[in-house]
C-alpha cells in the first residue's frame, strides 16, 4: 500500500498523521482491515518464536530426531476439579506396579497409558492452573505441549475457564476439554459444549477441533478416554527431540531443602541430563551429584520431556529459568555470571522499549478505532483490592458502564498487594493492574517497570472507575 494512498485513508478518517510518524499498532491494523489484509504482530510472533526457540532443535539434531512424551498443564476454574483429576491420574496410573508409588511430589510426574497394547507415556506439571502457566510464559518459556482445560458440567463456564482458555490459545497450545462432575445431579453437560462453542472452542461431536471428553474425576469415570485422547493430539503433534546430546530443559519447580541444599525439577526438552554433567540455570550453576525421579528414586539419567529432580546447584533458580549442560564449572560459572549480567541489561533495555500498555494509551488506540468505526477493543484487568466486599462493589460499578464497544475483562480479581504474580499475567495477556486500597511494594514496582505493565492504585472508588469510564469512552486527554 503506497504512503499516499495511507495518508489518503487516514485523512478521510479524520486523523492526519504528519507523514513521518510511526503508525500505532492500532492505526496498522485499521488499514489492514480497510485492504482486506492480514495483522501479524510483529513482536507477538518473535516471542512465539522466541519462546519456541527454547526447545527448538539444533540442525545437528535432525537426524537423530525420536518421539519424546506430551507435557501437559491442567487449567480451569476453582473447584471444577483440577487437583481431583490429577490425583486420580496419580493414583491410579502412575503407582500401578511400582513399589511406594509417589512419596513426595516432584512439581510433575509420568503417566502410562495404553494404546494398542503398548504403554505411552505422558507428564502432568503439578502445579494447576493459568496463574503457573502465565508465569512461566511471561518468562518465555515453552515447556506444555497441550493444555487440559477442565469444566464443571453442573457449573459451566466461569472466570478462569476463560482466562484459562486465553492462556492456551494465546501459547499456541492445543485444548483438550474435560467436562467434569457428570456424575453430580445437576450436571449439564450439553449446556457447557453450547458455552465452550460460544467462546470459539467447537466440540468435535459438532463439527469442531476441539476434543471434549466428559469425565468424572472423582470416581474416575472416562478418564481413561481424557487420556487416550491426550495421546491422540500428541500423536499428532509430531513431538521429538534428540535424546543423544547434552540436555537443554525448563526449571518447573525449585526450592532449598535443609539436607539436599537447593533442589531443582527440571523438564528435560532436548538430550539427556546425567549424573555428573555441569548445568546452568538462570543465574545458577553446579555439577549435577544426584538426580530423582517423580518417585523420589535415584536415577543416572533423564530424556526428553521427563521431569527430574536435581542436587547440585549453588542456588536456587526460578521456575521458567532454562537450564543447559556446559563443558566445565569455569564454562558454567562464567555463563551464569554473564546471565545475570544480561538480565539487568535487558531490564534497562525492555525498560527503553514501548509497547506497554497503559490507560491512556488505550484510551488513544479506541478514540483512534472509534473513528474509523471499529469496534474491537477489551480492556484486560487485573484487580487487587483489600477486602473481598470491594471485589463487588468496584465490578458492580464498572459492570454498569456500557461495554457494546469494549469488554471489560477480568483475568484476576483478588485481595492482598499486587505481587509479582499479578505482573507476569499482565505481561502475558497484556492487561493493567488496578489496585484499590493495596499497595505495590517498591521492588513490584521496579519488576512492573521492567516490563512495561502499568500498575494503577486509587483509595477513591470513584476515582477507579471515572478512570476506566473516561478510558472506555476515549478521552485520552483527560486519563494520565
Ligand atoms: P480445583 O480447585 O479445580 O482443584 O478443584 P478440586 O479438585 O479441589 O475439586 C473441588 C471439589 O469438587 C471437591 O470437593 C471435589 O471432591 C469435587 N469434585 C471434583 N471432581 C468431581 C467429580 O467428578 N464429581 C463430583 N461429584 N465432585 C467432584
Amino acid at each position: 500500500i503506497s504512503e499516499g494512498e495511507i495518508l489518503g485513508y487516514f485523512y478521510s478518517k479524520g486523523i492526519k498523521p504528519d507523514g513521518v510518524q510511526k503508525l500505532s499498532k492500532d492505526m496498522v491494523k485499521m488499514i489492514c482491515s480497510e485492504y482486506e489484509v492480514e495483522v501479524i504482530d510483529a513482536a507477538a510472533v518473535r516471542v512465539e518464536e522466541m519462546a519456541k526457540k527454547k526447545e527448538i532443535l539444533d540442525e545437528d539434531d535432525l537426524d537423530k530426531l525420536e518421539d519424546r512424551p506430551p507435557v501437559l498443564t491442567i487449567m480451569g476454574h476453582v473447584d471444577h476439579g483440577k487437583t481431583t483429576l490429577l490425583d486420580y491420574i496419580r493414583k491410579t496410573k502412575v503407582a500401578a506396579g511400582e513399589a511406594g508409588g509417589i512419596t513426595q511430589g516432584i512439581g510433575a510426574y509420568k503417566v502410562l497409558v495404553p494404546i494398542d497394547g503398548k504403554q505411552q507415556t505422558c507428564v502432568f506439571l503439578d502445579t494447576p492452573g493459568h496463574e503457573a502457566f502465565g508465569a512461566m510464559r511471561a518468562r518465555g518459556a515453552r515447556v506444555t505441549d497441550i493444555a487440559v482445560i477442565v469444566v464443571a458440567a453442573d457449573d459451566g463456564i466461569r472466570p478462569q475457564t476463560t482466562e484459562a482458555i486465553a492462556h492456551a490459545k494465546a501459547a499456541g497450545v492445543p485444548i483438550i476439554v474435560a467436562i467434569n462432575k457428570i456424575d453430580k445431579d445437576g450436571a449439564n453437560p450439553e449446556r457447557v459444549l453450547q458455552e465452550l462453542s460460544s467462546v470459539g472452542l467447537m466440540p468435535e461431536e459438532w463439527g469442531g477441533d476441539t476434543p471434549m471428553v466428559k469425565i468424572s474425576a472423582l470416581k474416575g469415570e472416562n478418564v481413561d478416554d481424557l487420556l487416550e485422547t491426550i495421546m491422540l493430539v500428541a500423536e499428532l503433534q509430531e513431538l521429538k527431540a534428540n535424546p543423544q546430546r547434552n540436555a537443554k530443559g525448563t526449571l518447573i519447580e525449585a526450592g532449598l531443602d535443609k539436607s539436599k541444599g537447593p533442589v531443582a525439577t527440571f523438564i528435560v526438552q532436548n538430550g539427556t541430563l546425567k549424573r555428573g554433567d555441569v548445568i546452568v540455570c538462570g543465574e545458577a550453576f553446579g555439577k549435577v551429584r544426584a538426580l530423582f525421579d517423580d518417585k523420589g528414586k535415584r536415577v543416572d539419567e533423564a530424556g526428553p520431556s521427563i521431569p527430574v529432580q536435581v542436587i547440585g546447584l549453588n542456588n536456587v533458580p526460578s521456575a521458567g529459568d532454562e537450564f543447559e549442560v556446559v563443558g566445565s564449572l569455569d564454562v558454567a560459572r562464567e555463563r551464569a555470571e554473564s546471565r545475570a549480567e544480561e538480565v539487568r541489561n535487558e531490564r534497562i533495555t525492555e525498560k527503553a522499549g514501548d509497547g506497554k500498555v497503559t490507560l491512556s494509551s488505550f484510551a488513544s488506540a479506541f478514540s483512534a478505532g472509534k473513528k474509523a468505526g471499529l469496534d474491537l477493543h477489551q480492556l484486560n484487568i487485573i484487580l487487587k483490592v483489600d477486602v473481598q466486599g470491594s471485589i463487588e462493589a468496584i465490578r458492580q460499578a464498572l459492570n454498569v458502564l456500557p461495554q457494546e464497544n469494549i469488554t471489560l475483562k477480568f483475568l484476576l480479581q483478588a485481595t492482598g498487594d499486587v505481587t509479582a504474580s499479578d505482573v507476569d499475567l499482565a505481561v502475558a495477556t497484556q492487561a493493567i493492574i488496578f489496585g484499590f486500597n493495596v499497595k505495590a511494594p517498591g521492588s513490584i514496582k521496579t519488576y512492573a517497570d521492567n516490563r512495561s505493565v502499568e500498575i494503577r492504585l486509587y483509595k477513591v472508588i470513584y476515582e477507579l472507575i471515572d478512570d476506566v469510564r473516561k478510558a472506555m469512552e476515549g478521552l485520552l486527554d483527560t486519563v494520565e
